[in-house]
């Protein structure tokens, strides 16, 4: 039997308009599609009628399907000669553990190929109106996770807050952090520490590019409070940094408003 093969696809952030052309070519060549909980249900009907669709994902009530069989599941179907999509929301190779399932298939010796997706940052971006780059404030970005690995054991917080923050302010940079709800309170303190000012705006965008969208405007300052207060959850990102102070000035978002 010849192996199938295997394409990781970027389902973009939430919205099916903004999946790429090669993404809607690719999950409807698919005879299998392993489809991770951030994926809108609406991409799938651009799989082909008999594809098989597998949900791997923990919302809804479910566990998470634990990584390690994910990556066998998508190995021995390949093996089995089926064209699998892995279909990953954002962009696969952004927090998604797309690094870890390729390098999981490159060593079963399964061909691989990628299909970039629009992530969540650039999606919060355009929800927001702000660039994430200018000229004037902002000369890069930093796209951090708010919920990283803890090193062997540790029950600490692996990410040094404190040097991205000296990191950030000294060399004029927009902060993107995903799965930072959670931790805001901790983030807000340790970037404060770190030497990022108070005054500094910040802004969290949920479910950024659908109808359920909601942002709120904010200063790193009372960040944690106000998302508490306005009732933000996951999946949103928290955005950071002066292309926010345009914004801020116009009062163009409200503390918590919905967007569509
Ligand atoms: N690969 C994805 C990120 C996966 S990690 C990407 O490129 O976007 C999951 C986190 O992404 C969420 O906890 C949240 O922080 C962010 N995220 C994903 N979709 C989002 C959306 N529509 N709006 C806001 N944040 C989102």
């Amino acid at each position: 039997m010849t192996q199938g093969h295997c394409t990781l696809v970027g389902a973009g952030p939430g919205d099916p308009e903004l999946l790429t052309l090669k993404a809607v070519k690719a999950i409807a060549a698919a005879s299998v599609l392993l489809v991770d909980d951030l994926v809108d249900e609406g991409v799938l009907v651009h799989a082909r009628p008999g594809a098989r669709i597998v949900r791997v994902g923990k919302r809804g009530g479910c566990r998470s399907t634990p990584q390690a069989f994910i990556e066998a599941l998508m190995i021995a179907a390949a093996r089995a000669g089926e064209h699998v999509v892995r279909l990953k929301g954002g962009d696969p190779f952004v927090f998604g553990r797309g690094g870890e399932e390729v390098e999981r298939l490159r060593a079963a010796g399964i061909a691989c190929n990628v299909v970039s997706g629009i992530t969540a940052a650039l999606s919060a971006a355009s929800a927001l109106g702000v660039p994430l780059t200018h000229r004037d404030h902002a000369q890069g970005v930093m796209l951090v996770t708010g919920h990283a690995k803890a090193g062997s054991g540790a029950a600490h917080d692996p990410t040094d807050w404190r040097a991205l923050a000296a990191a950030a302010h000294a060399a004029r940079l927009t902060l993107v952090i995903y799965m930072g709800v959670a931790g805001a309170a901790h983030i807000q303190r340790q970037l404060l520490a770190g030497g990022l000012p108070p005054d500094t705006p910040a802004a969290v965008v949920q479910h950024a590019s659908l109808p359920r969208q909601r942002q709120l405007l904010s200063t790193l300052r009372t960040l944690a409070d106000d998302l508490a207060a306005a009732g933000l959850g996951s999946p949103a990102v928290i955005v950071l940094g002066d292309v926010l102070r345009g914004l801020a000035a116009a009062g163009a978002a409200p503390r918590a408003a919905s967007g569509g």
